[in-house]
This record gives C-alpha cells, structure tokens and sequence, in this order.
C-alpha cells in the first residue's frame, strides 16, 4: 500500500509490523533488548541496526520518529525528550568552538536563551537580525554554520522570507534550520519543501494536541550539505570521516549519537505513545481551530473595546500574503491589544472564562498575558521591540464551540 496523502498519513504512517497484528501502537516499556549470541550482539552494536538500549533507540519511539518524517515531508527524524532537547541536539551535531550562527529576532524565549547561555559555553556568537535575507546576508562570514528562523513568530505572527533565506543558505553552503512547532508537524507549514535543510520542533503543542507531555524532534531532507562541513570531513587516526562513513545519513547519525547516546535527553516510550496517538487527530483539530481562530478575530476585529487584532487569516494583517504564500492556511493563534493597555488586560484576564495557561496548541482554547508571563524576563525595550505591549492578549484557539468563545470573550471584554 502506498500512502501519500497528509491525512491517510495521520493515521496509518510509521505503524510497525506486529507480531499479533494490533492495530494501535504498542508500547515498549524496556531499558534493554536482547541478543541471541555473541555475534548477534557485536553486529548490532557495529551497524547500529536493530535495538541495543532505548537510550539509543526503541521501536515506540521509531514509530514515532517514521509518522513525523511523513508528516514533514523528511528523510528521517529523531524524537527528543522536549523542543528544547531537540533544539539543542540539532546545532550541537553542527558546531564547533568559534563557530557563528545567525538568527531570527524575537524568537521563542528559552531559544534565545539556548542559544546565549548553553551555545555561549561553546564560544558560539548568534547575530540576531530579521528574518529576511538582506538582514541575514549583512551578518554572514565564513564563520557562519547555519541559520535559524521560526516558521510563525510568537506572539508578533510574523512569516520569515523563506525563499530568499533558503537560496541565502544554498549559495554559501550553510544549514538552513527551521523551528516549525507553530507549523504543526506540517498541517500548516513544510519547511523542507521550503528550502531548510532541517526542521526542529516542539511536539508538546499541536502533535501532542492535548496538553498532557513534552517531546521534540529534529528532522532532515535528502541533502548532501554536510560534506561542506569540516567538521563532518576531517579525517580520525584511522583516516575515517563522519561523511566517508555515515554519507548524507551523517548528520543525523551526530544528532542520535551526541543528542540521545551521549547527553541522553530521551523521551519516554509512553510518552511517544501519546504523541502519536494525538498526531492522528492533528489535521482535523488544526482545521477545525483555524475556523474559529478566522471567526473569532472577525469578531474582535470589530469590538469597540479592541484596539488591534493579529491573525495571518486576515487579509489585511501584515503576515496574510506570506501565509498565503509559504502556509496551508493561516494557523490557530491570534493576539489582541485592548485599548486601556496593562490595566484593561488585567481586568480582562480577571473576568475570563478562558483558561489562563503558557502553551499552545492545546485541544483547549488557552489565553495569555505575554508581557507578564512568556516575555517578564525581557527588558521593556526588547519587549517592545519584539511586538510584545502591556494590552497584549495571546489566544491559542482550540476546540470548543465557537459561539461560547465569543460569548466568553464578550462578556470579559465588557
Ligand atoms: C514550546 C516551544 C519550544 C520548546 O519546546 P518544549 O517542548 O516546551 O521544550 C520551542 N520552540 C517553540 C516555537 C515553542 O513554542
């Protein structure tokens, strides 16, 4: 059988063969696998085929790892223990002391902090420009290792210059990484047919869908980009390399290697489980909150005690023709800006019906003050800076009933 389309994938992608034929996703809750002779274990631990340790891999977790590569149009992935984790990982098996990387302003906030604390260990330097490629192109030098955009921007919505990056990126020979959690595993955004080489993502928003655990991933193309890497093609004593030896697998063979056998940020087999479980819906709740996110903000867009609306999905918003462009449709999340600033929010969120939580994605619609909460660290300038005002009002839209959003968002704007 040969699946191809988004959806069928949703449900049918990565289900491995069963020995009694289930039909849902078994869990292997199991540290170790075992071998049935000294030659069997020596083989599996030189290739690397088959299952050692579930630090290293598990069939829950590689069925996981199979549906996403569907889903995102990718080579390969490997499932991490957070988005953090998985961010990490993916620049950790790309960077050596010394090295540059250029990114995206107004990125998610325990990124920049990643990159500034834990990549600033490495002696890494990030320039911090806008998502476009002039920006990009002013700051690049032959330091420069990758760069690294968020498909959606979070809460300002903004949709970075795609193309001109991603030929930015292919001319110099640099990895182009995208952060797509807000592409929701490519029901909304498939960032490697875009160009990037990979993709690093969140799967504790909309893959899990429901709120209920953390997991991330890394994910790759086809690409022979490595090989421009001299950390990939320098030779060891026995005059290996990780290109002569892994190919165009190499990269993501140091993403397994370094991010899941050495620093150990695994996600639990249990875990997987729910994950996958909840990518099977994911289309359909992407499509059904996109709905309501266009009907809600239609809505607000003409409420006398709004002052702004936010919401790619409006044709007059600032991110509506590169939605158009580079998105399936416009996403779940819209942002508002009451018109009496700190103090109307307060009132606002004192009122709401809608629960108060810091995540996205959800099955829940969830609503948050990004000024005091997701953005408090950043001075008020950055704030500023990054869109982020006291009136502010992020909302995750998820899937109650329209007509009892608007109702409640009514009655807590009154
Ligand atoms: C949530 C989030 C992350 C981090 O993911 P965790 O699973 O919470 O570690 C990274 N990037 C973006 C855009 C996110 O929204």
């Amino acid at each position: 059988m040969k699946v191809v389309r988004y959806d069928t994938q949703a449900v049918l992608s990565g289900l491995p063969d069963d020995p009694y034929g289930a039909v849902g996703l078994p869990i292997y809750a199991t540290a170790a696998f075992s071998f049935s002779s000294l030659e069997e274990g020596a083989r599996r631990f030189a290739t690397g085929e088959g299952y050692t340790y579930s630090r290293l891999q598990n069939p829950t977790n590689r069925a996981l790892e199979e549906r996403l590569a569907a889903l995102e149009g990718a080579e390969d992935a490997v499932v991490f223990a957070s988005g953090q984790a998985a961010t990490l990982a993916s620049f950790i098996a790309l960077l050596q002391a010394g090295d540059e990387i250029i990114a995206a302003t107004g990125l998610f906030g325990q990124t920049t902090g990643l990159f500034n604390q834990i990549l600033g260990l490495m002696g890494i330097k990030v320039h911090y420009v806008p998502a476009e490629r002039d920006a990009m192109a002013a700051v690049l030098s032959d330091r420069t290792r990758a760069i690294f955009v968020e498909t959606l921007s979070n809460p300002d919505l903004s949709i970075p210059d795609f193309e001109g990056i991603a030929a930015l990126a292919e001319a110099h020979g640099i990895a182009f990484i995208v952060d797509n959690t807000f592409g929701a595993v490519g029901a909304l955004a498939q960032p490697l047919s875009l160009g990037a080489h990979v993709v690093v993502e969140s799967l504790t928003k909309w893959a899990s869908g429901h709120g209920s655990v953390l997991g991330g991933a890394v994910l790759v193309r086809k690409t022979d980009l490595w090989q421009r890497y001299t950390l990939y093609t320098t030779p060891d004593e026995e005059g290996k390399s990780l290109w002569s030896t892994f190919g165009p697998q190499a990269y993501m063979s140091r993403v397994r290697q370094l991010g899941l056998s050495l620093m150990g940020m695994v996600l639990s087999p249990f875990h997987a489980y729910l994950i996958f479980q909840g990518l099977e819906t994911l289309p359909l709740r992407v499509e059904r909150a996109s709905r309501t996110t266009l009907e809600l903000a239609t809505f607000l867009q003409g409420h006398p005690k709004v002052w702004k609306v936010r919401c790619p999905a409006l044709p007059e918003d600032p991110s509506h023709q590169r939605a158009k462009r580079y998105l399936r449709g416009f996403g779940t999340l819209l942002t508002l800006e009451v018109k009496e600033g700190l103090e109307g929010a307060a009132r606002l969120l004192e009122k709401c019906r809608l629960l108060q939580a810091p995540n996205v994605g959800d099955v829940r619609t969830l609503v948050v003050h990004p000024w005091t909460t997701t953005h408090s660290r950043l001075s008020e300038a950055a704030r500023l800076k990054a869109g982020v005002t006291p009136g502010l009002i992020r909302i995750s839209v998820g899937l109650e009933d329209p007509e009892d959003l608007k109702a409640w968002l009514d009655e807590s704007l009154a």
